[in-house]
C-alpha cells in the first residue's frame, strides 16, 4: 500500500482556511474596514459593486505600508499588531490573527497600491489565488487602497452560495454600520454603484447613531453613563416608544468592537420590562470599555462573540445602568429634552400641580409603573451571586405561550342567523349560538382573512391598484431602501405601485383600491419592520413573508371599535376561510364555549 498523506499545496490550505474569515462579501468589508481603522486612517472609503460580488475596495488615509510589508502582509499569521501570546490580552486594535488579507488573496483578485508619509514613493502589488502576479513603484497618495474583485472566482461553489445583490448588500450596509459606530470620530464614506449611500461626518456618537440610523431617533435617545474602576458604560437606548418587532437597531460595542452577546442584550431589554411590550426589542447603542485583560477577543474567527471574565459583573452593571438612565428620563424628562413649543403651552405644565390631580395621578397605572417594584429605576439589592442564569430568565418568559386549538365545531354559524353580536373591551367578537358561543379576536381573525385574500390574490389575478392623486414620497434608511426596492415587484402584485426616486426616496403611486389608507410614510415603516422581523424565518419565501408582513398591517386592529355590519362581515369572512381557527402565526382566532359544558361547571 503507497502512503497516502499528502500536504495540500500552500493556494488550497489558504482557499480552506479563508472560508473561516472570509463568508461572503461582507465578511470582506468588516476586516478591510478594521485594517484602515488599525492604521490610524481619519478618512475611510468603502466602494461596492455588485454587492461586492465583483468590486469591494477600501481607501484610507492611514499609516501606508512599506514595500516588504506590503509584501508580507498577503502572508499567512502575518501581522503586526501582536507578537507574543502575551500581547493576546493587551489588544487594542482590531486586527491581530494575521489572516484577513491572506484569506482574501486566497479567494480573490486583490490591487493593493501603500504609501507610508515618509516615503516618495508607493508600491502597487496584484495577488491572485495566492500568488502575487505583478509589484511595481507608483507614485500614491499616503494610505493603502486595497480593492478585491470577483470574489470566489476560484471558488465556483462558495461564489453560488452568496445571496441576492440585495441581501449581500444589506449584510454589507450592516458591518460598515457597526465599524463606523463604533468610530465616530473618522470620517466614512460608502458608495455602491457609484451613487453614495453614507457620508458619515466626524462628530460625537449621537450624531453618527442619526446618521446611520436616522434622525427620527433624534429626540428619541436616553443617553447612557455610568464609571467604575473595573468598566465605563456610555451610549444611549431609545425611548420606550422607539422599541422595534425586530431586533434592529442593537449594538454592543466592546473596546469599539461590535459584538453579538445575547446575555447582556437580556440585561438591556429587561430593564424596559414593562415600559415596552414583551415581544419587541429596544434599541440601543451600548459601548462598553474596560481592560482589555479582562476580555478573551479571540474565541471566534470572526471576532463576533467574545469572552468576559466575569460576565456577571458586567451583565449587572449593564442593568443597572440602563435602569438608571430610564429612570432619569422618566422623572426629569425636561431636563434632558428639548420640549415642543405646544407641548410647553399646555395646562398640566403652565399651571401648578394641585392636591387633587395629585391624588389622582398617584392611583394611576402610569405613576404605580414608575413607584413599584420593577419599575425602571428599582434595583433589586444584590446578594452575592444572586444573579439568576440567564437562561432560566428566558425560559421562564417562554412558559406564557399559549398552544392553538385545535377541532372547533363550526355547527353554531349555521344556527346563528338571527342571534346578537357583540364587542367586548374593544378586542373581541361574542357571538352566541345554540350550541353555546364563540368569541373571536378581531385582529387576529382579520389576519387570517387578508392573509387568505392574499395568498389567493397569487393564483389570480393582481390585487386592483387605486391611482393616487396626490402620490406622496417617502424617504427610508439606506438599508430599507435597498429592501423596498426588492420588494417593489411583489408589493405592486398586492396593489401597492412604489417607484424609486432617487437616493433612498420612493413615490408611492397607489395603494390597494379596498384598503382603507393614510399615514402610508407609517404603513411603509412597519410594512418592512415586519418583514424584517420574519426574515430569521429560513422556511418562509420572500412572498410569504410579504403576504405574513401585509397582513398584520392591514388587520384591524385591536382596540378599534367595530360596527355591527363590521362584525358580521368579519366573522362571515372569517369562516370562510380555510383556516378559520388560527392566525397567520398560530395563535387561535377564536374560543369556543360549548352550552353543556357551560352547564356542567354550573353544576347543573
Ligand atoms: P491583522 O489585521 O490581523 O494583523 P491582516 O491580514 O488583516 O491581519 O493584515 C496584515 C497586516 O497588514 C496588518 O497587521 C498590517 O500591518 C498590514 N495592513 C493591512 N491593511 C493595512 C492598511 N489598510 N494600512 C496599513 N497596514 C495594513
Ligand atoms: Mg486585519
Amino acid at each position: 500500500m503507497p502512503d497516502c498523506i499528502a500536504l495540500l499545496p500552500d493556494h488550497i490550505a489558504n482557499q480552506i482556511a479563508a472560508g473561516e474569515v472570509i463568508q461572503r462579501p461582507a465578511s470582506a468589508v468588516k476586516e478591510l474596514l478594521e485594517n484602515a481603522v488599525d492604521a490610524g486612517a481619519t478618512e475611510i472609503k468603502l466602494i461596492i459593486t455588485d454587492a461586492g460580488k465583483s468590486l469591494i475596495q477600501v481607501i484610507d488615509n492611514g499609516t501606508g505600508m512599506s514595500e516588504t510589508d506590503a509584501r508580507m502582509s498577503f502572508e499567512r499569521h502575518a501581522t503586526s499588531k501582536i507578537q507574543t501570546i502575551d500581547d493576546l490580552f493587551q489588544i487594542r486594535t482590531m486586527g491581530f490573527r494575521g489572516e484577513a488579507l491572506a484569506s482574501i488573496a486566497a479567494v480573490a483578485q486583490v490591487e493593493l497600491k501603500t504609501k507610508k508619509a515618509d516615503d516618495t514613493t508607493g508600491i502597487f502589488i496584484e495577488v491572485e489565488n495566492s500568488v502575487v502576479k505583478k509589484q511595481e513603484v507608483i507614485a500614491a497618495p499616503t494610505g493603502t487602497s486595497i480593492a478585491m474583485k470577483n470574489l470566489f472566482f476560484n471558488v465556483p461553489a462558495r461564489r453560488n452560495f452568496l445571496k441576492s445583490n440585495a441581501a449581500e448588500m444589506r449584510h454589507i450596509i450592516d458591518e460598515f454600520t457597526r465599524v463606523s459606530l463604533a468610530f465616530p470620530n473618522i470620517f466614512f464614506s460608502l458608495f455602491s454603484n457609484n451613487q453614495p449611500v453614507f457620508h458619515l461626518e466626524p462628530g460625537n456618537l449621537k450624531q453618527r447613531i442619526l446618521q446611520l440610523l436616522g434622525n427620527n431617533y433624534n429626540t428619541k435617545l436616553v443617553s447612557v453613563k455610568e464609571e467604575t474602576d473595573y468598566m465605563n458604560i456610555y451610549g444611549f437606548v431609545g425611548k420606550p416608544d422607539t422599541a422595534k418587532k425586530t431586533r434592529g437597531d442593537q449594538y454592543f460595542l466592546v473596546n469599539n468592537r461590535f459584538i453579538k452577546s445575547p446575555y447582556l442584550n437580556h440585561a438591556v431589554t429587561s430593564s424596559f420590562r414593562e415600559m415596552i411590550a414583551k415581544d419587541s426589542f429596544p434599541a440601543y447603542v451600548l459601548c462598553i470599555d474596560l481592560d482589555p485583560a479582562h476580555v478573551d477577543i479571540n474565541v471566534h474567527p470572526t471576532k463576533q462573540e467574545i469572552k468576559f471574565e466575569d460576565e456577571k459583573i458586567i451583565y449587572a452593571f449593564v442593568q443597572a445602568a440602563v435602569k438608571h438612565s430610564l429612570a432619569q428620563f422618566s422623572v426629569a424628562p425636561a431636563l434632558d429634552f428639548d420640549l415642543d413649543a405646544a407641548i410647553q403651552q399646555l395646562p398640566s405644565i403652565q399651571q401648578p400641580f394641585t392636591e387633587k390631580q395629585q391624588a389622582t395621578t398617584q392611583s394611576g397605572s402610569i405613576f404605580k409603573g414608575f413607584t413599584e417594584m420593577h419599575q425602571a429605576h428599582f434595583i433589586e439589592p444584590s446578594k452575592k451571586n444572586e444573579l439568576k442564569p440567564w437562561k432560566d430568565l428566558y425560559e421562564l418568559s417562554e412558559l406564557n405561550t399559549e398552544k392553538p386549538i385545535e377541532n372547533l365545531s363550526l355547527e353554531f354559524l349555521n344556527n346563528n342567523t338571527d342571534e346578537k353580536i357583540i364587542q367586548l373591551h374593544q378586542q373581541f367578537i361574542l357571538v352566541s349560538s345554540s350550541t353555546g358561543f364563540i368569541l373571536v379576536q378581531q385582529q387576529l381573525a382579520h389576519e387570517r382573512i387578508i392573509y387568505e385574500q392574499l395568498q389567493n390574490s397569487l393564483k389570480g389575478k393582481n390585487i386592483p391598484t387605486q391611482k393616487s392623486l396626490f402620490p406622496i414620497t417617502l424617504t427610508v434608511s439606506a438599508a430599507d431602501a435597498i429592501l423596498l426596492e426588492e420588494l417593489s415587484g411583489d408589493l405592486l402584485q398586492f396593489g401597492y405601485c412604489v417607484e424609486p426616486f432617487g437616493k433612498n426616496s420612493f413615490v408611492l403611486q397607489g395603494t390597494p383600491a379596498d384598503v382603507e389608507q393614510g399615514n402610508e410614510k407609517q404603513v411603509f415603516d412597519s410594512l418592512l419592520e415586519q418583514f424584517k422581523h420574519f426574515s430569521s424565518e429560513l422556511n418562509f419565501s420572500k412572498r410569504e413573508k410579504l403576504i405574513r408582513s401585509l397582513a398584520k398591517q392591514q388587520a384591524t386592529k385591536t382596540g378599534k371599535q367595530l360596527t355591527e355590519t363590521e362584525m358580521q362581515f368579519l366573522v362571515k369572512n372569517l369562516f370562510d376561510c380555510k383556516l378559520p381557527n388560527i392566525s397567520p402565526d398560530g395563535a387561535p382566532t377564536y374560543l369556543e364555549f360549548k352550552k353543556d359544558q357551560l352547564e356542567k361547571m354550573f353544576g347543573k
